[in-house]
């Protein structure tokens, strides 16, 4: 980075644990320097037990805010002395501001998935049908909210533990099945997002009914690592139109990088390029 750090440089960054693998630094720096923005976005760990008094103690520090990622999402909204409504339904904070005084907290993921699709799924109208969301943690709560704020009529729930499904189904008004049930989910629907962390410890993908969702749907996969997911994989080959993870982390970051340094993104940035080779260097 080319930039010099001054003493008027504005702070900002992403915290989680671990953190060492985490692209937003390589998209907001990349972001600050093409803006020519006095700025900079650094990672930052601290132990589980230590966030609540790390985040405390920022509460009047020159840092203008932060990313959350796993494992603090939860955390980082309770940290918060008021939060966006987007936060308070996806149980979950991705982002903290500390200003005045005070810890605002916001969750961006949801308006990030709605990006990515308008990017990859040119056309996509959440309005135009059901929608299936696989899993019922936050990443689920995050897009079941973002897709009833956007007029969708109906949201399915499909979850391992049929319990949590139900649970957010209520939330948001839609319909909660187990996963031995998703063929009936899948009927009619837009779109089928997988928000479930399945396979990334393990290595065993989901093995979903894809073939029994509509010519037309689209399937996303939250996760970016690999960017052809098996579940992406499986979808293509139907010849079903896919989004992928890394649009929606990058999407995600826009409103972030607007609220950290007041004012969007410069346009035209190849920041995607960026995060693939990234990626590849972490292979
Ligand atoms: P989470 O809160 O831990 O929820 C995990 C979900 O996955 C739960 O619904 C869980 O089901 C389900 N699950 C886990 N292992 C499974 C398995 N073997 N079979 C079936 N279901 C399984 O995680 P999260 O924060 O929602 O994140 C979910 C994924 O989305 C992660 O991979 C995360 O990295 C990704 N994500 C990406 C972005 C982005 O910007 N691209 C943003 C947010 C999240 P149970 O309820 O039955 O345990």
């Amino acid at each position: 980075m080319s930039r010099a750090i001054t003493g008027a440089t504005r702070v900002a960054g992403v915290i989680g644990r671990p953190i060492a693998h985490s692209l937003s630094p390589v998209l907001h720096n990349a972001w600050l320097e093409a803006a020519g923005i006095d700025g900079v976005y650094v990672p930052l760990s601290v132990e589980e037990a230590a966030f609540p008094a790390f985040v405390e103690a920022l509460r009047d520090s020159s840092i203008a805010g932060l990313n959350v990622t796993l494992p603090f999402k939860a955390a980082a909204l309770a940290a918060a002395d008021n939060a966006h409504h987007r936060a308070v339904r996806a149980h979950a904070a991705n982002l903290l501001i500390f200003e005045d005084g005070a810890i605002h907290a916001d969750n961006t993921d949801g308006l990030g998935l709605l990006a990515a699709f308008a990017e990859q799924a040119p056309g996509f109208d959440p309005k135009a049908g059901p929608v299936v969301i696989l899993g019922a943690g936050g990443g689920a709560h995050g897009a079941a909210g973002a897709f009833a704020d956007a007029g969708c009529p109906q949201i399915r729930i499909v979850n391992r533990t049929l319990e949590r499904a139900q649970t957010l189904a209520a939330e948001v008004g839609g319909a909660a099945f187990a996963l031995d049930q998703a063929e009936a989910a899948f009927e009619g629907a837009i779109a089928v997002i997988n928000a479930t962390s399945a396979g990334l410890a393990d290595g065993l993908a989901l093995d979903l009914p894809l073939a029994a969702t509509p010519a037309a749907c689209v399937v996303m996969d939250m996760v970016y690592k690999p960017l052809k997911t098996p579940v992406l994989a499986a979808a293509e080959a139907l010849g079903r139109r896919t989004v992928d993870g890394l649009a929606m982390l990058i999407g995600q970051a826009v409103p972030s990088f607007e609220a950290f340094y007041g004012r969007p993104p410069p346009a035209g940035v190849g920041v995607r390029a960026l995060a693939l080779k990234a990626l590849e260097g972490a292979a």
